[in-house]
């Protein structure tokens, strides 16, 4: 392809791209195909002469859209949301037009300099600390791609530092400290690094929080028994009900009795409502402040800019650096031998690193502080219009208290007297497997401690009123159904 050919392919992307979006609404939120479908439609093998781009831009309309689902759709409810924006995507797009691995400084400075930039802008617009800025050249923030990675680099940092002060701990003896609802991602890290882990267990009546007293009886525990807790991930908005974990108790055990363990803060979901005022209480700004030494979130998901856009941020970079750097020959510059740069490579797990910062700079610049505050309320304001509708339901209850853009429920219908646990979750597995069969709108199962449940995570900017309106009566026609079928 040369150039003038990518000029004309590039405007009818974008034409494409444009049509997608005015037709998303009308298009179903799951695909309706099986597995293996695109084998069935391609051939065997990668073409031995090059074929036209045109061809292949409309197959990708023909087989690949199909195959999608459209997480973007004004009804999708699944999961967390994985932000998308016009600004967001150009950014990308300048970045790959350069392609630039950016590992050190000098391999491409700008890179580094403006991943330092929008690290320190979207700590100010979230309200972190001071210390975890950048410019203060003792903490600082990296972009990861995933909160799965940042929540790694974190153990592997903890764990570094936790044999530098203790080197006579073998390593078996280590145990890194997650809680029941904690993302998956805690037990991954112990997978990945070989850790014992321990996921202490949090009940309905703390609204599935860890608490101080829970956490220092567990640090006892694990003391007489010869083991050396050094990390927590604790978590700001859990992935079940949106838990946020007591981290001003959980800060003054650690920071006070147990300063070896390290507090890594997962709110790769929630982080983002920090950049509204009124949503730091609730997700206890000053206890982050105050005692995590490090603390993740994810703008990829609910703030405005795409896949992959992990925020990690770290009280002391040199816990990072002490960890990851590894530095050949021919890694060497001069800028990172005399420490007047920073290498970005020495701040997580890979070498080459994509340009992700273009993305944070051009969404930080054309939407403001004002423009992610906005988003982050009007999803809220949509998930109190849908939590309302379940309250007032006589078919539902929720499982847990609706926080921020998520809701947690369930069918437990008033008609039914003394309903035990194991006839509500089967009731409410025949009435999720109706709304997962449906394709014009997507929510996500889960279970808390026991209790099969729905969940409803709203953070697309295309939805409005009218979805959730939608969203209400489907959830109401299907309980409906289910219920009359299960009392059959
Ligand atoms: N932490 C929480 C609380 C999550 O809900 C999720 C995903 O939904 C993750 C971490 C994982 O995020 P990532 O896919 O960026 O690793």
């Amino acid at each position: 392809m040369d150039i003038e050919q990518f000029r004309r392919a590039g405007y009818q992307a974008i034409d494409r791209i444009c049509d997608y979006y005015i037709s998303l609404r009308n298009r179903p939120v799951i695909p309706q195909v099986e597995p293996g479908y695109l084998r069935k439609l391609l051939p065997a093998s990668a073409p031995t002469v090059g074929e036209d781009f045109q061809l292949i831009a409309d197959d990708y309309q023909k087989y690949i859209l199909p195959g999608l689902t459209h997480w973007q759709h004004p009804s999708f409810f699944a999961y967390f949301p994985a932000a998308c924006t016009f600004e967001s995507i150009l950014g990308e797009l300048y970045a790959s037009s350069t392609s630039n691995p950016g590992f050190n400084w000098s391999v491409g400075p700008v890179c580094t300099e403006l991943e330092a930039v929008v690290m320190d802008w979207s700590a100010q617009i979230l309200g972190l600390d001071r210390s975890f800025y950048n410019t203060t050249e003792v903490g600082g923030g990296v972009i990861q791609a995933t909160a799965c990675d940042a929540a790694l680099v974190a153990t592997v940092a903890a764990r570094s530092r936790y044999i530098r002060e203790h080197p006579q701990v073998p390593m078996e003896k280590l145990i890194l400290y997650t809680t029941t609802q904690t993302h998956s991602l805690g037990k991954k890290a112990g997978l990945i690094l070989g850790l014992k882990v321990r996921a202490l267990p949090v009940t309905a009546e703390d609204e599935f929080a860890l608490r101080g007293e829970n956490l220092e009886v567990a640090l006892k525990e694990d003391a007489d028994a010869g083991l050396h807790p050094f990390i927590l991930i604790a978590t700001v908005g859990t992935t079940s009900s949106g838990g946020v974990d007591k981290l001003d108790e959980i800060g003054v055990v650690v920071k006070e009795n147990h300063p070896s363990v390290w507090l890594h803060v997962d709110a790769a979901w929630a982080g983002v409502a920090l950049v509204c005022p009124e949503y730091r209480e609730v997700c206890q700004l000053a206890a982050i402040n105050s005692y995590a030494d490090s603390f993740c979130t994810n703008f990829h998901k609910w703030g405005l800019i795409h896949f992959d856009a992990s925020c990690l941020w770290v009280r002391h970079r040199t816990h990072l650096t002490d960890a990851l750097d590894v530095t050949p020959e021919y890694l060497r510059s001069k800028r990172g031998d005399d420490g007047t740069a920073i290498d970005y490579r020495n701040w997580n797990l890979n070498l080459s690193r994509r340009f992700r910062s273009l993305k944070f700079w051009f969404v930080l610049r054309s939407r403001g502080t004002e423009g992610f505050q906005k988003h982050i309320t009007d999803c809220i304001k949509l998930n109190d219009q849908f939590a309302q509708g379940i309250r007032k339901s006589d078919q539902f209850s929720f499982v847990a208290k609706p926080f921020l853009a998520l809701t947690v429920f369930r069918l437990a219908p008033e008609s039914l007297s003394h309903p035990t646990t194991p006839e509500l979750n089967a009731l409410n597995r025949a009435f999720y497997a109706r709304l997962a069969a449906r394709s014009d709108i997507a929510f996500t199962q889960t279970e808390l401690n026991g209790v099969f449940c729905v969940r409803m995570a709203i953070g697309t900017e295309r939805t409005v009123e009218g979805d959730i309106d939608r969203a209400l009566a489907v959830v109401g026609e299907e309980g409906r159904i289910a219920l009359r079928k299960w009392e059959r």
